[in-house]
């Protein structure tokens, strides 16, 4: 799947994919810019294609040599929000993924998550589903479930993330919020609880409250530049998109 798409001189393109068998792959798209009938919409974000290419000794750009359209998402993005959230899922998984090291797994949820947001899926829950599972697959998601302190459950009084512990403690082990901490809500910790249950397919159609999921998009915003030290230029727009309307 296509994650991104860059011009390179007059006539080229640099382009970054996440593929099932080998994670994160850049290459070299020749001519892509100049012509449009080699590769015409195939290299457009989050285009499945059947990627050809061939690696070039002493460089970590690969060669594009054909890249045959297999699924396109991209009449998707033509909504202004629907395509906003789903370059934010690109962003993500493009500092996630690992360069040419199989990671199956993710590519399977991105594909999943994107066919989801095409049948209807909530673009709010969708965009939760991928960034706590991009965490999960990533072996570095917090516990949602139990205090990291005492082992008890969260449940309906839910907890609080502390930075500095990196993990979720229950109301009685954190009674107030610690500094940069995100409060999670009972509602949060259901919410989170259905999305490490079930397939992305299985939540079309379903709602969830706004306090339930506004307090894990903050938690994944915090523990994503705890480990990354980056913000993500998606959301900047998202966020600006959403307030200008
Ligand atoms: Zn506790």
């Amino acid at each position: 799947m296509v994650l991104r798409s860059q011009p390179l001189g007059e006539s080229d393109r640099i382009v970054t994919f996440l593929t099932r068998s080998a994670g994160k792959v850049r290459a070299v798209a020749k001519g892509a810019r100049r012509s449009k009938r080699r590769f015409g919409s195939n290299l457009e974000p989050l285009s499945r294609v059947r990627l050809h290419y061939f690696e070039r000794e002493g460089s970590d750009l690969a060669r594009i040599e054909a890249a045959d359209l297999l699924e396109s998402f991209y009449r998707l993005q033509e909504d202004p929000e629907r395509g906003a959230i789903l370059a934010c899922m690109a962003e993500v998984a493009d500092a996630f993924a690992r360069e040419q090291q199989e990671d199956e797994s993710y590519f399977r949820l991105l594909h999943a998550v994107v066919r989801a947001v095409r049948d209807g899926m909530d673009l709010d829950l969708a965009a939760r589903y991928f960034e706590i599972w991009t965490l999960r697959l990533h072996g570095v998601l917090p516990s949602l479930s139990s205090c990291a302190r005492c082992g008890n459950e969260l449940g309906a009084r839910g907890g609080v993330y502390d930075r500095r512990e990196g993990g979720v403690l229950c109301r009685r082990c954190a009674p107030g919020r610690p500094p940069g901490g995100v409060v999670l809500p009972g509602q949060a910790v259901e919410a989170a609880g259905d999305i490490l249950r079930r397939a992305p397919e299985a939540l079309i159609g379903r709602e969830v409250a706004a306090h339930g999921l506004a307090p894990l998009a903050d938690l994944a915003e915090v523990v994503f530049f705890d480990l990354t030290d980056r913000r993500f230029k998606s959301y900047e727009v998202l966020r600006a998109l959403r307030g200008s309307g």
